[in-house]
């Protein structure tokens, strides 16, 4: 039988190659802005075309390429920046592996110009599907342009596998600034669609984080500086009270070469202990200096995940030296996560200290005797009107945290003795529902008990309501005497813009002012200021895990993420009214059995399930 090996041909190896090196728009754009960084450029400019699907442009200035370098440097395994096996150890380049023009081109339509300084004339080249059509000598100012279009054209699986503009486009900032991050001494800019999306000047580290961030950041870094033999630590935490519950702006580099490491960022956030709240993400802007003879930067084709010598120690330093700084900068007195705590975390009032179970040995209280008659009972009495008086307060105590009831809510219910004074309201006494852990409402119906889950019976009720406001009724809407501003890095607005329509249907008034501020000049009626932040946060949350689909729905996601964040959570002790109004509400409602996220709101456990317990 005749052998059936064969070498692949250059164009079939550089497509598979290209597979691991580049998977997005975004990749592309990370590894032209290497190079533009490894020919010693100063100023980089990246133009984009339709979040690169159609054109992803790099102009630098830096030192250019002969002719024949041009030519050769869409090979593969091509490359000026390492000669052998031994320079893989001690890297001061970004790339070295030669493998990403000859990827890109093998899978794009790419044209490049270049020009070195002491040349006359430049080169231009132009290359389809790793085929060059043509090479002419050229007018080009110094310096190399890059230009891909067309990605993927060949690779229609690929093309196909790519996200949605937005996704693409928000990958494609997400290496801009992780490069801008790196190398604050260059100057950069971003283009999309004729827009300038960022205008990087010169400047130092801080600056150039408050550049991308936005003017607010500043007030939020902490400095993180440490020297040791083995790393250099240098860079910036933010404070604990601007942590957030989406991950965003968390950076390390290495070398001066922005890398992924779960295990540094373990590091971090230990450091951080004590000081976050569960859930909540510090950001970081970490730069780690080593010995590149000390790490291995050639485990992965992207070159984002790297291999220390001395891990632990590296760890061990990083989390002390964040530690020391947030103990320096005086952070951990000033933290005050009690609004958001009573906000979230079911049963939060356990562990307030400030009311003692003063209930139990307390059975001559009468609530009718005035004040007078009880004396001695200081702390009590505080609670008691309070608990009482929210029986008649009706709906008001609904929006949110710090009202009244909570802080009394623990007395009232260790005790079933006093609930008989609660009767005195309800002449129906069948009727009325009761709240079991701050968490359910039960109520008796004919055939036996309905117990409702009162945070995801509220998340339908609102659901339904905005999303009748967005789609049919525009909500309506309560003007703030000042307009609210709020900051946000360009993601985080790119990702509001898209949903300001719906968002002023379910009864917000904002606009995007300045490309970095959020104006709110109303919100809907049955919302308060304070909400205002996390239900933002929440929504850009929710659209950052939202993978675009057929069935995606804009208004569908805007009115699951209200309801999900101004839904009454467990642990929010309900007046009988409230309790009331919303068991009305639900079952007003066109899907009363099921959460906007398909979670029962309610069961049922009938007379014959009682009686079979009882058996
Ligand atoms: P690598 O960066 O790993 O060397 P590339 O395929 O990215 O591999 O580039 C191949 C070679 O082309 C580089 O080593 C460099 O010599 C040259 N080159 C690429 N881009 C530029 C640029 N913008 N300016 C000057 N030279 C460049
Ligand atoms: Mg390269």
């Amino acid at each position: 039988m005749a052998d059936i090996i064969q070498l692949l041909p250059d164009h079939v190896a550089n497509q598979i190659a290209a597979g691991e090196v580049v998977q997005r728009p975004a990749s592309v754009v990370k590894e032209l802005m290497e190079n533009a960084i490894d020919a010693s450029a100063s100023q980089i400019r990246l133009i984009v075309k339709d979040a690169g699907k159609t054109l992803i442009q790099i102009v630098d200035n830096g030192i250019g390429m002969s002719t024949t370098d041009a030519r050769l440097s869409l090979e593969r395994h091509a490359t000026s920046k390492i000669r052998s096996a031994d320079d893989l150890f001690n890297i001061q380049t970004k790339g070295f592996r030669g493998e990403a023009l000859a990827s890109i081109a093998a899978i794009a339509h790419l044209e490049m110009k270049t020009r070195r300084d002491d040349d006359e004339v430049g080169t231009e080249l132009i290359v389809e599907g790793s085929k060059v059509l043509s090479q002419e000598a050229t007018v080009c100012p110094k310096g190399t342009s890059v230009s891909v279009k067309n990605l993927f054209y060949n690779v229609p699986a690929r093309r196909n596998f790519l996200k949605s503009d937005q996704v693409e486009l928000r990958h494609i900032i997400d290496e801009f600034h992780r490069v801008a991050l790196a190398h604050p001494n260059i100057e950069f800019c971003l283009h999309h669609n004729e827009s300038e999306l960022f205008n990087l000047p010169v400047s130092k580290v801080r600056q150039r984080i408050v550049n991308i961030f936005g003017g607010k950041t500043n007030e939020k870094l902490v400095p993180v500086k440490e020297s040791t033999e083995l790393v250099k630590i240098d860079g910036f935490v933010g404070k604990p009270q601007f942590s957030k519950k989406t991950r965003g702006e968390q950076f390390f580099f290495v070398n001066n070469r922005f890398i992924r490491s779960p295990y540094l960022n373990h590091a971090v956030n230990a450091g951080f202990e004590g000081l976050l709240k569960e859930g909540y993400h510090a950001s970081y802007f970490i730069f780690l200096e080593v010995d590149p003879h000390s790490i291995d930067v050639n485990i992965h084709p992207t070159k984002t995940e790297i291999k220390f010598e001395d891990e632990h120690s590296i760890y061990a330093i990083l989390r002390s030296s964040v530690r020391h700084s947030l103990g320096q900068f005086s952070i951990s007195p000033v933290l005050d996560f009690e609004r958001d705590a009573s906000l979230e975390t079911p049963y939060s009032f356990k562990d307030k200290q400030a009311y003692p179970p003063k209930i139990e040995v307390d059975r001559t209280y009468n609530p009718f005797q005035s004040k007078d008659e009880s004396s001695g009972r200081q702390s009590f009495q505080k609670t008691v009107p309070a608990q009482w008086e929210s029986l008649y307060v009706g709906l008001k105590s609904e929006n949110g945290p710090g009202n009244e009831s909570e802080e009394a809510g623990m007395s009232f219910e260790s005790d079933a003795g006093t609930g008989s004074m609660f009767d005195e309201k309800d002449t129906k006494l069948e009727l009325r529902t009761f709240q079991i852990q701050n968490k359910f409402i039960v109520k008796a119906i004919k055939s036996g008990l309905l117990v409702i889950n009162q945070n995801r019976a509220h998340q339908r009720v609102l659901y339904e309501a905005y999303l009748e406001r967005i789609t049919i009724n525009e909500g309506v809407r309560q003007e703030l005497l000042f307009p609210k501003v709020i900051q946000f890095n360009s993601n985080e607005i790119t990702i509001l813009e898209e949903m300001i329509p719906q968002l002023i249907q379910a009864g917000f008034g904002l606009e995007v002012i300045n490309g970095d501020e959020l104006h709110i000049t109303g919100l809907p009626v049955e919302m308060n200021e304070d909400q205002v932040d996390p239900v933002l946060q929440q929504l850009i949350r929710d659209s950052e895990d939202q993978v675009p689909g057929r069935n995606f729905s804009l208004s569908d996601l805007v009115a699951k993420s209200l309801a999900s964040a101004l839904a009454i959570k467990s642990g929010k002790k309900l007046s009988l009214d409230e309790q009331e109004y919303l068991v009305d509400k639900l079952f007003s409602c066109k899907e009363p059995n099921v959460s906007p996220f398909n979670t029962c709101t309610f069961i049922t456990v009938s007379v014959d399930d009682l009686e079979k317990k009882f058996n």
